[in-house]
């Protein structure tokens, strides 16, 4: 186990574990349930955390991320959320509104 990163917000955090899952490495979202917390605790400190199971995958997890951060190929295409009908940038895999997952075979 080994800390990869910390996300700036929960989305983000659920984004980046999304699509690390998707490229086949193992981590877990750590600090996600301290975000009630805040106020009482430094802030920084309840920032959620991506940790990676096997620190063998941090080179390929930081290059993912770093992808991931620098927003989608110049060639991809924005999505629309097949439930709730919220327009999503093409980066994320789950609709942010109620958490559908993107339906590839469905696209606009
Ligand atoms: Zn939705």
């Amino acid at each position: 186990m080994k800390k990869l990163t910390r996300a700036p917000n929960l989305i983000t955090a659920h984004h980046w574990v999304n699509v690390l899952v998707t490229a086949g490495i193992g981590c877990e979202l750590h600090n996600r349930y301290l975000s009630g917390a805040m106020g009482e605790i430094p802030a920084e400190q309840c920032a959620p955390e991506i940790w990676i199971l096997d620190d063998r995958d941090e080179v390929l997890a930081t290059g993912i991320l770093e992808r991931a951060r620098s927003g989608p190929a110049t060639n991809a295409r924005g999505w629309r959320c097949q439930q709730c009908g919220e327009p999503l940038e093409a980066q994320f895999t789950v609709c942010w509104q109620c958490g559908t997952e993107r339906d590839p075979l469905n696209d606009e």
